[in-house]
């Protein structure tokens, strides 16, 4: 069979941390079977859909690596697909049911004749699910699949949806199967065989409730915004509902891609649980290449303002090599290593109090002369010169450099001394000790 499976969001406004791992179970079902992932935006409410809203869902994707496969062309080969410009599709199914006998007009809407025998879910990861027509709290089940005000209503545009896009298999959450006896019964309706069912367990919180929009860590923005290593949090959500034999947990998405399979998701709810996403955090921080952390930090840096783009690419390249291993989240990086992107040192007042002595000033002053003529102003040669300096002073190379690390960074800790001090080159080095040696009056 050639699967086709879809990812199907409703523009909110936010990337729900339920809706991206619904994303990404149809995503590593498509590529584990070498079949279709297929994205398409459920806009029809045109009251809410916004494009930012719609921005939101694409971003949040390719920030996880979820690419799609195909789309109408209009936004480019990839789509995706979006319900707002099928209409006409709409209209001619509507058309179809009618002249069935299978839909009618009832106060200006259009109302399904639903169909009147217990319908079974065989759904794959639920099991067997009958719905009774008792079940249903209303006494009619017929329901309105176009609106009065001419909107086609979610459970005709969904089921529309997934049978011109010829969908094989529906995986989502589990709040939708309550819908899936409509669903069923409309695919019945066109003549057609319902795709197969699989409906993944819901995320909860760590204490058990479920997690609602309101939960900080509902939404994948803050994930983004607090500086997540993108590859980190899409394998968190490979375990949140699915594990590997062996309990294996660190797993980059590539090898999960040949073992991921339906029936192995877990029947049960999924904990949120940010201690174990904040672990692989930093299993993916430590282990990351030095061009991949340039440029996730590349990125960070700049949407905290520095502004990467007035550096030659060699220093930008050099800083951030100077920050690898050396922080827990992206989000660190502008507080770690701003003074690179800023001739405005952002000076800690109390550090700045405590170090910047008298005494401590004529030592510096010694040090700055001495790497004034300093020629060779490389990490060793700055590492020579320092403790030659210090030597003189008959002191330890302790109280010489952290207030040399104070003036060039304004931080009492940070990257490796000699090596941002080759990085920042003499010029800048001699300007930040200079400030503090001889401040604006
Ligand atoms: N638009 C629906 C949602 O966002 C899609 C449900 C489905 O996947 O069928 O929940």
């Amino acid at each position: 069979m050639n699967v086709r499976v879809r990812f199907a969001p409703s523009p909110t406004g936010l990337l729900h941390i339920g809706g991206a791992r619904t994303a990404l179970f149809n995503w590593l079902y498509a590529r584990h079977t070498g079949g279709t992932f297929v994205l398409r935006i459920e806009d029809t409410d045109t009251a809410r859909n916004t494009q930012e809203a719609t921005d939101v869902i694409l971003s949040g994707l390719r920030w996880l690596g979820l690419d799609w496969d195909e789309g109408p062309g209009k936004e480019g080969p990839f789509g995706p697909y979006f319900q707002s410009q099928r209409g006409e599709i709409y209209r001619r199914r509507v058309q179809e049911l009618k002249d069935k006998g299978l839909a009618y007009d009832c106060d200006g809407a259009v109302k399904f004749k639903m169909d009147r025998q217990p319908i079974v879910i065989p759904d794959m990861i639920v099991g067997q699910v009958t719905r009774e027509l008792t079940d249903r709290e209303e006494a009619d089940p017929d329901f309105v699949i176009i609106r009065s005000d001419g909107q086609p209503v979610f459970h005709f545009v969904n089921v529309v949806d997934d049978l011109e896009m010829n969908i094989t298999h529906v995986i989502r959450g589990e709040d939708h199967l309550s819908n899936t006896a409509k669903h069923i019964a409309l695919f019945r309706a066109f003549g057609a065989e319902p795709p197969r069912y699989a409906h993944i367990p819901l995320i909860l919180n760590p204490d058990g409730a479920k997690m609602s929009k309101r939960d900080r860590g509902a939404s994948l923005q803050n994930y983004i915004d607090d500086g997540y290593v993108p590859e980190a949090v899409v394998n968190y959500l490979c375990l949140l509902g699915w594990s590997p034999k062996g309990n294996r947990e660190k797993m980059p998405l590539q090898d999960v891609i040949p073992l991921f399979d339906l029936p192995q998701i877990l029947r049960h709810n999924a904990r949120f649980d940010l201690a174990k996403l904040e672990w692989l955090n930093g299993e993916y921080l430590r282990e990351m290449s030095a061009e991949r952390f340039r440029e996730l930090g590349a990125t960070a840096l700049q949407r905290a303002g520095c502004k990467l783009d007035a550096y030659p690419a060699a220093y930008v390249t050099a800083a951030l090599a100077t920050c690898l291993g050396k922080i827990k989240r992206f989000n660190d990086l502008a507080a770690y290593a701003g003074f690179y992107f800023n001739d405005d040192v952002k000076m800690d007042p109390a550090a700045a109090e405590k170090e910047f002595t008298p005494e401590a000033k004529a030592r510096l002053k010694k040090l700055r002369d001495a790497l004034a003529s300093l020629e060779d102003f490389t990490a060793a040669g700055v590492e020579r010169t320092l403790k030659a300096v210090a030597a003189e002073l008959g002191i330890k190379a302790g109280p010489l450099v952290h207030p040399t690390r104070l003036a060039c960074t304004g931080a009492a800790a940070g990257p490796s001394l000699y090596h941002l001090m080759e990085i920042l080159g003499k010029g800048t080095v001699l300007k930040r000790l200079d400030a503090q040696l001889w401040p604006v009056f």
